[in-house]
């Protein structure tokens, strides 16, 4: 983040980004081609995502169903009925001509977003949401030294865009509302929210105006936001850069940049002047789109909870820490897994505790988006071990990590590393009873009410059995020795 200049204690940032979210298909938008990452290229097209000319685009209806609950999930009102549109340019990866979004009937309009503010813990805003439309993805560019290729695998894949109002004011905010939506989404089942991927892009709008000016100044539209990271630097510099302009007499012109994260800077795309004219119209080949009451009723009735409400369900209802309520919620998966292995245990802050330091770890390692190596079953499992005093809180790391990336169950795990005989009362009996023969002295005193000996009692039978025994146990027996 630059230093605030002084242009920024005068001038007011105003943010409204533009978003667009993959919808999580396995086929594309109008044609039953597949959606699938990571293909090579050219293999996922047919006639109509190639636009080869008498193709015709089929709606499909599993993303209409989760473009509904992307809208639910952001409080917007549903239109009735919403109609497909032609947006008309060239551009080699385009190669109908034109691309299939919404314009003057989208889908639904006027909600919001709620998110926490930046530095003022506990202060929430709400964001709002101008519309959230349907359009499909066009192909990719790839540009080499001598020659650009394209592949057109993306190109029908199913989108939808959502527009913010201006209602954010710094790069930290605008971060923060990426996040929020973007977690939003995942929770909702609408998009996997991969940035890596593509699957979750952004276009940020900045303007600066005179602090308690209500007009809006004059804006720049930054392109190619592609990280988390990016979206602060980006907004930051280009606020500060229009702060210069400003504060240097200038004026700001409205134009599209685009970021360069390499260099650090942003470069002009294109003025206003130069501003594309979509020519706009209905798309012939689509009739009007109707969503059907029980449609929406069967969408409503079947919307997965959000991160919000499942966090005060964490802390309110199960106990959990707010920190550990949001380390929980950092993917909808890591959440579902910890909700099952709580359910199968009994006792959620202990299963959170375990989450957090052993299994967070893998997931890390392996990425927040690819599966979870352990099961919640065999997370339960270990814990409940170490419940029944069969092995120590620290054996059960060092069983996590032998279980993890395989299907053994704890049982196996243990009796594989030979920890069941800690469990053994009869084994621990014996290595205490040889333990209060070899110190004499010492378990006399302890009997005749010197407390502070037991430790050291305890800590000899741990060294007899090379630290496998439950400590609590060891105690018990000691004391049951001893007649205390
Ligand atoms: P367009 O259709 O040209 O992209 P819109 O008016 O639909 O323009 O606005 C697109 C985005 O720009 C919205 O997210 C909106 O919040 C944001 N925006 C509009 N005007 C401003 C402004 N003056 N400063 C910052 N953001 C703005
Ligand atoms: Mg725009
Ligand atoms: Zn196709």
């Amino acid at each position: 983040m630059p230093t605030p200049s002084l242009s920024q204690r005068r001038y007011e940032a105003v943010i409204g980004l533009e978003v667009h979210a993959q919808l999580r298909t396995r086929t594309k938008a109008f044609c039953g081609c597949l959606t699938a990452y990571g293909a090579p290229p050219n293999t996922q097209v047919c006639p109509v995502c190639l636009g080869l000319p008498g193709a015709l685009p089929v709606l499909n209806g599993e993303a209409v169903r989760l473009a509904v609950r992307a809208a639910l999930a952001l409080s917007c009102g549903l239109r009735t009925t919403s109609r497909f549109a032609r947006k008309n340019y060239f551009y080699p990866d385009l190669p109908k001509g034109y691309q299939i979004s919404q314009y003057d009937e989208p889908l639904s309009d006027r909600g919001h977003l709620v998110i926490d503010l930046p530095g003022a813990p506990g202060a929430t805003r709400r964001v709002g949401i101008t519309r959230v439309h349907m359009e499909e993805d066009a192909g990719k560019s790839v540009h080499h030294a001598e020659v650009s290729v394209v592949d057109l695998n993306r190109s029908g894949v199913p989108l939808v865009e959502i527009v913010g109002d201006p209602d954010l004011r710094s790069a930290a905010e605008a971060a923060e509302y990426l996040r929020t939506l973007r977690d939003v989404l995942m929770f909702a089942g609408v998009s996997d929210g991969n940035l890596e991927e593509g699957s979750f892009r952004c276009d940020a709008n900045v303007s600066l105006r005179p602090e308690g000016e209500a007009r809006l100044g004059t804006r720049v539209e930054l392109k190619n936001i592609n990280s988390f990271r990016f979206v602060e630097k980006a907004i930051g510099h280009e606020i500060a850069r229009q702060g210069a302009v400003l504060e240097g007499g200038g004026r700001v012109v409205q134009e599209t940049r685009g970021w360069n994260d390499k260099e650090g800077t942003s470069a002009s795309l294109r003025s206003k002047e130069e501003a594309q004219d979509y020519r706009y119209f209905p798309d012939p080949d689509l009739p009007p789109l109707v969503l059907g009451e029980a449609f929406v009723a069967s969408v409503q009735a079947t919307q997965p909870e959000l991160p919000r409400a499942k966090r005060e369900r964490f802390t309110a209802g199960m106990g959990l820490s707010p920190y550990a309520a949001q380390v929980l919620t950092a993917h909808p998966r890591l959440a579902a897994f910890f909700e099952e292995a709580a359910t199968l245990h009994g006792q959620a802050v202990k299963v959170a505790n375990f989450v957090q330091s052993e299994v967070l770890r893998d997931v890390v390692t392996h990425g927040l988006h690819a599966r979870i190596p352990v099961s919640p079953r065999q997370v339960a499992e270990l814990l409940k071990l170490v419940d029944a005093g069969v092995i120590s809180g620290k054996q059960a790391k060092g069983v996590y990590a032998r279980m993890v990336g395989t299907d053994r169950t704890p049982e196996q795990v243990v009796a594989e590393l030979g920890l069941a005989q800690v469990s053994d009362v009869g084994a621990i009996e014996a290595a205490c009873r040889r333990v209060i023969d070899d110190n004499p002295r010492q378990a006399e005193a302890l009997r005749a009410g010197k407390a502070s000996l037991m430790g050291f009692l305890v800590g000899q039978v741990m060294k007899q059995t090379q630290g496998s025994a439950n400590p609590r146990l060891v105690n018990d027996v000691l004391g049951r020795l001893l007649g205390l």
